[in-house]
């Protein structure tokens, strides 16, 4: 018996886009039909005429209830997901996966708990974790790896920088390659993958060291201490390293052609390797930190050129990139914008309700992204690859029946009352052709029409198993 159907919408499958009926029953997705063929009997039925029904998001990549330590001084926290995943219901978003950091001292079980107890009653949508390895680790953390593989959390995050200049009251998140490539070893063994953000450390301090003596302090400089060549050689030098170990690689926040075209060069070699990239780095580029609210599209790396926004948009809508993410780090205005230099312009982003209505409008719309692609960078790819598919990212029978409606007449320009959290959005005054109307979560009517409907008590963990042929080739 079937609760509920969505009648006639344009549909997004694996097999195709066409005009469907989705048939769904308590939480899953029941049947997959022809258009207006599925008998609806007592089901609630919502007409989806003209309309698309594509897999609700998957969000890679957000730091919630994360210390902010752009200002060391006075350390401060992003909003938790109490806040911030009000927004991502609304924009269409079903599932985010945070991160919990292990650092010297610490055990990946003790991090993991923390976090899902956190999280649990506190989220609209669903929810899990990478295990970010941070710091000089104590080796037999890394003998904790298997358990947390077997445990559903198999995707291990690291810096190949410590981002920031050293500060006494900063913790530093970069990991060596000693411990990279052991992690890589350990997780290749058990059937998990590798999250990287790839930057030279030495480039990098190297660049902050100059830029101070030469009193180029100001934060529109960020794009010219976290460099084009300091991606490329991160990148070059974690793909070496994971081909001997037999690691499959995700690079979060690709922002530089040179990344891009890294990750292809091992992809045509059939390496497992797969590149994210953030809405704001496809839209922006470095001459907007110039702007008063320039730094509201900053997160670390750095924007970076034209050139390079062509080649993430091509990475996107043809081949190369996966996964289209946020870097969800929020906070109010003020927060955003009180650094003002290389060293304390505060990163991250407040995008992730923007991210589905974005990828539409600046992909399908403009790009020629097709439908299929849109659903593949936005859900299905990152299901795939942190092992969260097929129950999540995919408009199939037996999956979760997690849906975004979107509307394609949609035209407007985005103000303030389109958003959920905080007091702002980098997206304000942005123009968009297409925008989520329609939010289920498990079979429920989380969000329509920007008006929230769930509830805290929505979200639930999600454990996770990667398919091997993610780990063994590029499969997507
Ligand atoms: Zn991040």
């Amino acid at each position: 018996m079937l609760d509920l159907v969505i009648r006639g919408g344009q549909v997004i499958t694996p097999e195709g886009v066409g005009v469907r009926d989705v048939g769904i029953e308590g939480e899953r997705i029941a049947a997959v039909a022809l258009g207006g063929t599925l008998p609806t009997g007592s089901a609630r039925v919502i007409d989806a005429a003209g309309v698309i029904v594509a897999p609700g998001g998957v969000e890679p990549h957000a730091h919630l209830a994360h210390a902010i330590m752009s200002h060391p001084d006075e350390p401060a926290a992003t909003l938790g997901p109490e806040e911030d995943t009000k927004g991502m219901a609304c924009g269409g978003t079903t599932t985010h996966v945070d991160f919990a950091y292990v650092r010297p001292g610490g055990s990946i079980q003790d991090v993991v708990e923390q976090r899902a107890a956190r999280w649990k009653g506190n989220s609209y949508i669903d929810y899990t974790f990478h295990i970010t390895l941070a710091g000089a680790l104590e080796l037999k953390v890394f003998e904790q790896i298997p358990e947390a593989i077997q445990g559903g959390f198999p995707s291990f995050k690291v810096f190949t920088t410590n981002v920031l200049p050293p500060h006494p009251k900063r913790a530093g998140n970069r990991i060596d390659f000693g411990r990279i490539h052991l992690a890589m070893e350990k997780v290749a063994a058990r059937g998990g993958i590798m999250v990287v953000h790839g930057e030279d450390e030495d480039l990098v301090q190297f660049n902050y060291e100059r830029f101070r003596e030469e009193g180029r302090m100001g934060g529109e400089n960020l794009h010219l201490v976290h460099t084009k060549l300091s991606e490329l050689l991160a990148f070059r030098r974690t793909i070496a390293l994971a081909r001997a170990a037999g690691a499959a690689v995700y690079f979060v926040h690709t922002s530089a052609r040179e990344g891009v075209e890294s990750i292809r060069e091992a992809r045509a070699l059939g390496l497992p390797v797969y590149g994210e990239t953030l809405h704001q780095y496809a839209c922006f580029n470095a001459e907007y930190y110039k702007t008063p609210r320039g730094f509201c599209s900053h997160t670390y790396p750095s924007l970076k050129f034209p050139e390079d926004q062509a080649a993430l948009w091509d990475g996107l809508v043809k081949d190369g990139l996966s996964t289209l993410a946020t870097d969800e780090y929020p906070t109010n205005l003020a927060l955003k914008l009180k650094g003002k230099t290389i060293e304390d312009v505060t990163g991250g982003n407040l995008g992730a309700e923007a991210r589905m209505g974005i990828a539409f409008t600046e992909g399908v719309g403009k790009r020629g992204m097709s439908l299929q692609r849109f659903a593949d960078v936005t859900a299905t790819n990152a299901a795939r690859i942190m092992g969260l598919y097929p129950q999540k990212g995919v408009i199939a029978v037996g999956s979760d029946a997690d849906l975004v409606l979107i509307d394609p007449t949609i035209r407007k320009t985005l103000t303030r009352d389109d958003f959920h959290v905080s007091d702002y959005s980098p997206w304000e005054g942005w123009q968009v052709s297409g925008w989520p109307v329609m939010t289920l979560l498990r079979g429920k009517v989380i969000a329509e029409r920007g008006k929230l409907l769930g509830s805290t008590a929505d979200g639930r963990l999600v454990s996770r198993r990667i398919d091997p042929a993610v780990l063994h080739r590029p499969a997507c």
